[in-house]
């Protein structure tokens, strides 16, 4: 279905004929993100340059109840920028400009549109550092990034992307343009809106700055991989390093199955006869970053390692953590539809839960490869299948919902990063109770009365 002449003629005054995309072969690429088996063509694909766009466009699509899907560059894992039918996908990528670095205050000021890599690099050309490294890094946006309040990598030491964000500018479904936070360290000034906009997904307003936090560079890194027969064994590693009072920017780990696929694709040269790989990187001041290795080397020892790998380089050291960067896309070349899941459990039942998956697994007869940030307690299980095996998909549900009701049984969370979109939705109530819901819609539509905004994802 196509939305009404008068609305595309009124789009076009707004943006420009040439940032509004109708025809089919411009949609199919937004008719998607990055989960598996989602797809849903929008009536209208809108580029807009500049803030003031998006207030008119969100003040057209309230006045004519049009459905609008905030996109950034739909890398999202949850199904979030997923269209709905007859929507019109907002997409954010020509915001794209860094627009301050403040050196006295340290903090960035960015275009929602702006990749998570330019801020990152922007950052570093003035001698600072933006932790938050989504695996995505290099095309997800700062805008997809608070919406979905993303991790990454070095989350164990520094924290998610909602550590980071100060302020921002938003555009609410009515058009009101708002500035919520400052570059102020401390300010408790009324409710903290801006932790409200922080991983909601797209369903309160629409990100069009971002105002961030920078901190200062570490002066030395050391990253190391050590590799395990047995997965317990690497589980029991990561709670004797937390226990050890050391804690890493990464400790990531890779099964089997994963370790195999990355060989496979990245050729790195990882040891292929072992059950688990622990990637490990400390930094800070030189001298506290070699005790710390030396330490953690010693723990890994002691919990029956086969080897540990130091890197002697840089390059070394960015050819290691590739190993798990590229684990998503390793696992992807496998079978036709990769579906990665995002199980969170507190680190003291990593072990269980890394059992229980395997053993879900083999239950169900599919194979699962499982990484993800184990200092965090994130697991990420990967089913390869084939999304046009009736049979098989069936089997992939049922195990996935057992995998969820025992990561709620050992009081987990069923997304520690991807967000609900879709995907989750209807597991949410049983994560947080009916009541909980009901304050998170109500509040949901205080902001947004009409329901224009992302409609059909988190919760009906
Ligand atoms: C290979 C790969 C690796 C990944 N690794 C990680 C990882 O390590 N950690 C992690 O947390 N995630 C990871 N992800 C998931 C994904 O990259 C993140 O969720 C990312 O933040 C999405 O950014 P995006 O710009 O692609 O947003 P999109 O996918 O376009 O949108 C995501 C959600 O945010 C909303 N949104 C987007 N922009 C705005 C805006 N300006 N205002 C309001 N709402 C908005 C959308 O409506 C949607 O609900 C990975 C994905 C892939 C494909």
């Amino acid at each position: 279905m196509a939305l009404p002449d008068n609305l595309m003629v009124e789009l076009r005054g707004i943006v420009g004929t040439q940032n509004v995309l109708t025809a089919q072969e411009d949609l199919i690429s937004y008719s998607f993100d990055g989960t598996a088996t989602l797809q849903q063509m929008p009536a209208v694909v809108v580029l807009p340059t500049a803030t003031d766009q998006v207030v008119a466009i969100l003040k057209l699509a309230n006045q004519t109840q049009t459905a609008v899907v905030t996109r950034g560059s739909g890398t999202g894992l949850s199904g979030g920028s997923l269209p709905s039918a007859n929507c019109l996908v907002l997409c954010l990528t020509k915001m794209d400009r860094i627009l301050e670095l403040d050196r006295q205050n340290l903090t960035l000021l960015a275009e929602a549109g702006a990749t998570t890599q330019a801020i990152a690099d922007a950052a570093a050309v003035a001698g600072l550092f933006y932790p938050p490294d989504p695996g995505s890094m290099k095309i997800s946006t700062i805008g997809g990034n608070v919406a979905e309040n993303s991790g990454g990598l070095r989350g164990l030491k520094y924290g998610v992307t909602r550590n980071y964000v100060m302020g921002m500018q938003a555009v609410l479904a009515g058009g009101e343009m708002i500035w919520l936070g400052n570059k102020c360290v401390k300010d408790v000034a009324g409710f903290s809106l801006k932790d409200l906009f922080i991983g909601s997904e797209g369903t309160l307003g629409v990100i069009t700055q971002v105002l961030l936090r920078l901190i200062p560079k570490p002066a030395a890194k050391k990253t190391m991989v050590a590799s395990f027969p047995q997965m317990d064994q690497a589980a029991e590693t990561v709670s004797a390093i937390i226990a050890a009072q050391i804690i890493p920017c990464t400790l990531e780990f890779l099964d089997r199955t994963t370790i195999g696929c990355v060989e496979d694709y990245a050729h790195i040269g990882l040891p292929l006869d072992c059950e688990a790989l622990l990637l490990m990187e400390t930094d800070g001041h030189p001298a506290v970053v070699a005790e710390e290795a030396g330490r953690m080397e010693q723990i890994c020892r002691d919990h029956g390692c086969q080897e540990v790998r130091v890197a002697k380089n840089e390059e070394e050291a960015d050819q290691l953590a590739a190993a798990r960067r590229t684990a998503f896309s390793a696992l992807a070349r496998v079978g036709p539809t990769t579906i990665l899941e995002d199980a969170t459990v507190p680190r003291s039942e990593l072990g269980r839960m890394i059992r229980f998956i395997q053993a879900t697994a083999q239950k169900y007869r599919l194979r699962i490869g499982t990484f993800g940030h184990m200092g965090d307690g994130n697991l990420h299980p990967t089913v390869l299948t084939n999304e046009r095996n009736h049979e098989e998909m069936e089997r992939v549900e049922k195990a996935f919902a057992e995998i969820f009701d025992e990561t709620i049984r050992l009081g987990g969370t069923i997304t520690g990063e991807h967000g609900v979109g879709v995907a989750k939705k209807s597991i949410l109530p049983k994560a947080l109770g009916r009541e909980t819901i009901r304050v998170m819609r109500e509040l949901r539509r205080s902001l947004d009365p009409k329901g224009i905004l992302n409609p059909g994802k988190m919760f009906d």
